[in-house]
């Protein structure tokens, strides 16, 4: 098979390649397709179509189940991971949760650093799901201690072990470059005005708005950041200045121009504080019945600002990244809110 690495390669063949027929054989093509979900209530009151891809129905319960399988299947495809090896990668936990399912479907060992601030329910699903978790205190990227480098030194220690290093992988943007983005394009039927998306490590952001952006490049790509991140800085100046944290969300913001940010194509920028997040998922729940995490909450606050500045009449497509059930001892639990500041 050639190997795409390189992410423009239009020619190369695809990481992954799909069986056409209703059938989805086993984990790893259980993956993705998901449903392009309307939300009434967003939309009645922007007066634009708010669509949203329902990444938590994801077998794993995340968008980043499509990262975990295609960074996994590059490293195969490259040789680099053989029969009984070990998939190392430092997570936030929802990659981590991809990553485990997928080695356990694929007779891989799984290791993942983890910042000792992230919910507790991923911590305990990771565990469950047979992975090693090794928990670090949160420190910045520059730090020798960060989560990330001290995945990849432990990769480099043992043999037969992959450091997945998601943040710069491209097969990461990849998935959703050959995934997520031409599903919204199919789903939509190429009705599409705006995307708007979070963005951790960039990929999402980066596959799915370059895809689009290459169908029709009309199409706006709108980055919405949580507060104590770079990214919204980066977006408006050039330059990843942080802004005035911390923040509740899990999994989002950053405070470095990743190497799948780098392929990013990006319009304009938008900051969601984390008390209107938390308005929007209890308002999601109150109106619609849906229980999002933090960063569907961003994302839907992104997907109305969007909205706001575009004017009625536009379709925007967004992401709702995981279920809140990922988030009952945080997000979801009252005390815990209060705690905060958030209630
Ligand atoms: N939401 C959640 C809950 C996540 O775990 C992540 C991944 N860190 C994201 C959004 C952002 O996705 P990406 O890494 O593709 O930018």
């Amino acid at each position: 098979m050639n190997i795409n690495t390189d992410f423009f390669d239009k020619t190369a063949t695809p990481l992954i390649e799909r069986s056409v027929n209703s059938v989805r054989s086993g984990f790893a093509e259980a993956i993705g397709d998901t449903p392009l979900i309307r939300l009434g209530s967003l939309s009645e009151e922007t007066g634009c179509e708010i669509l949203a891809k329902g990444e938590f129905l994801n077998p794993g319960g995340s968008v980043k189940d499509r990262a975990a399988l295609w960074m996994v299947k590059r490293a195969e495809i490259e040789g680099a991971l053989k029969a009984g090896g070990t998939i190392v990668e430092g997570t936030a936990g929802n990659t981590g949760i991809g990553l485990a399912h997928v080695c356990n479907a694929r007779g891989y060992k799984c290791l993942i650093y983890m910042p000792n601030n992230q919910s507790k329910e991923k911590i305990e699903l990771l565990r469950s799901l047979g992975a090693e978790v090794i928990l670090v205190p949160p420190a910045p990227y520059k730090d020798d201690m960060n989560y990330q480098k001290q995945a990849g030194r432990h990769a480099a220690r043992l043999k037969n072990a992959v450091w997945v290093n998601q943040f710069d992988n491209l097969a990461n943007a990849r998935a959703h470059y050959e995934s997520t983005g031409p599903e919204i394009w199919a789903q939509t039927k190429s009705e599409v005005d705006a995307f708007v998306s979070a963005a951790g490590t960039g990929g999402t952001i980066a596959g799915t708005g370059r895809y689009l952006k290459e169908r029709n490049s009309d199409i706006k790509i709108m980055l919405v950041d949580c507060m104590g991140s770079g990214l919204y800085s980066w977006v408006k100046t050039g330059e990843p200045v942080m802004s005035q944290g911390p923040s509740i969300t899990e999994g989002i913001g950053n405070s470095r121009v990743t190497d799948n940010l780098a392929v990013a194509a990006i319009d304009d920028a938008f900051q969601v504080p984390d008390i209107d997040m938390v308005r929007m998922v209890q308002r999601m729940l109150r109106e619609e019945g849906w229980l999002f995490g933090t960063s569907t909450g961003v994302n839907l606050c992104g997907a109305v600002l969007a909205a706001q500045s575009l004017g009625p009449g536009h379709t925007i497509v967004t992401v709702l990244c995981d279920a809140g059930s990922r988030y009952q001892s945080s997000l979801w639990n009252p005390d815990w809110l209060a705690e905060k500041g958030l209630a």
